[in-house]
């Protein structure tokens, strides 16, 4: 009785469907938002309901077709020179809009810079709960349709499952490069709603003067090649190699922890449960044992190819081709071969 109420589930059937927000920057799209689809649309099979996607900006009519590529049954688009760049203000008052209108029951946003900001802007307006930084996403089926939203706490060391029981929608983030987007497919249809632009220039409060890149920026989620180093590379001077190999593929260098803690190369290379989950076309991992805490952040990658002097090394289960030898001699041969194309 009095247990029972405690535990009855607010009705919440007004709130139907998955919305997940494309970002998008000078009209492309960041891949976590094709990979949010993705998770998305597992996620509404499993509850039988829509995938819904939002693209916000100015001439991004192509990226609302692409979201129906990549899994949405219906995109809200709403264009304007006025939402050509990203500001809080203006992204946020649309969105909780159309929260207002369409009522999703869940909404998704990549973990980057935007998708933290707008976020969090919007949960606490609605008002309701965020989960930030999941790594893993589920639903429990009707009655309850509860997201169960993962995230590493307490310094990476358990798997947190974060329930909002008492508001809806409910609201996370997600990591780029943990979820698989779906295969591409342009024979797909959905609906496309233009969503009026409210915004005028005067009612944005902040103006974007000018975009500058940060410096060595390490971008791993969006690499499609990756050349990773371990403790084998012996000292920071092994990282020199990769880099030469990375500069051929138009890759990026990445790291594991140990080359990090010892001050090697900068958190930033890091791949792992401590470190960044990348799905690159390509991944070596050279002079890596491979970890369990490694190999999570990098499993997925299409080709992996790992080269290590000891034959029994761990990293050749998930290889799909495996070098077994010296590092010092086998990168530079490949390096060379590859420069030779
Ligand atoms: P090692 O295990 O020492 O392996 C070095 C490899 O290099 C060996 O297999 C060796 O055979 C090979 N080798 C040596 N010399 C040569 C040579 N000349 N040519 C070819 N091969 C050579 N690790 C991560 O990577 N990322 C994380 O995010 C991460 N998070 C963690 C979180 C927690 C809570 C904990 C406890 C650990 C975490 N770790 C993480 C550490 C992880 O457990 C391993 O210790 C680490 O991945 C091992 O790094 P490694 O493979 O570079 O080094």
């Amino acid at each position: 009785s009095s247990q029972q109420k405690k535990d009855q589930m607010p009705d919440w059937s007004d709130y139907r469907g998955i919305l997940v927000f494309v970002e998008q920057r000078d009209g492309v799209a960041k891949n976590v938002s094709w990979q949010l689809l993705g998770i998305g649309k597992k996620l509404a099979d499993k509850l039988d309901t829509a995938l819904m996607a939002l693209v916000i900006g100015d001439n991004v009519e192509h990226l609302a077709n692409e979201a129906i590529y990549h899994g949405a049954d219906k995109v809200y688009l709403c264009e304007g020179p006025e939402l050509k760049d990203y500001r809080t203000q203006p992204y946020s008052r649309i969105t909780l809009k159309l929260i207002e209108d369409a009522k999703p029951e869940i909404c998704l946003f990549g973990a980057t810079g935007t998708g933290r900001d707008l976020a969090g802007a919007i949960a606490t307006h609605v008002p309701t709960g965020l989960t930030a930084d999941t790594t893993q996403l589920d639903v429990e089926p009707s009655p309850s349709r509860l997201l169960m939203a993962s995230r590493p706490a307490f310094g990476e060391k358990l798997m947190a499952t974060i329930l909002c029981k008492n508001h809806r929608p409910q609201m996370a983030t997600a990591r780029a490069g943990v979820f698989e987007a779906l295969p591409r497919d342009p024979e797909r249809k959905g609906e496309i709603i233009r969503i009026e632009n409210p915004i005028k220039n005067e009612d944005i409060a902040t103006k974007v003067l000018d975009f500058i890149e940060k410096k060595n920026e390490v971008n791993l989620e969006e690499a499609e090649v990756i050349v990773a180093g371990g403790r084998g590379l012996g000292a920071p001077e092994g990282f020199k190699l990769l880099k030469e190999l990375a500069d051929e593929l138009g890759g990026e260098v990445g790291a594991s922890r140990p080359c990090v803690d010892a001050g090697w190369i900068t958190h930033e290379h890091q791949v792992g449960q401590t470190g960044h989950t990348v799905r690159p076309k390509l991944y070596f991992a050279i002079g890596i044992s491979g970890a369990v805490q490694h190999t999570v952040g990098m499993a997925d990658s299409d080709v992996i190819v790992a080269i290590n002097k000891d034959p029994d090394a761990p990293i050749f289960q998930f290889a799909h081709y495996g070098i077994v030898g010296d590092l010092f001699k086998i990168v530079p041969n490949i390096t060379a071969q590859v420069k030779k194309r």
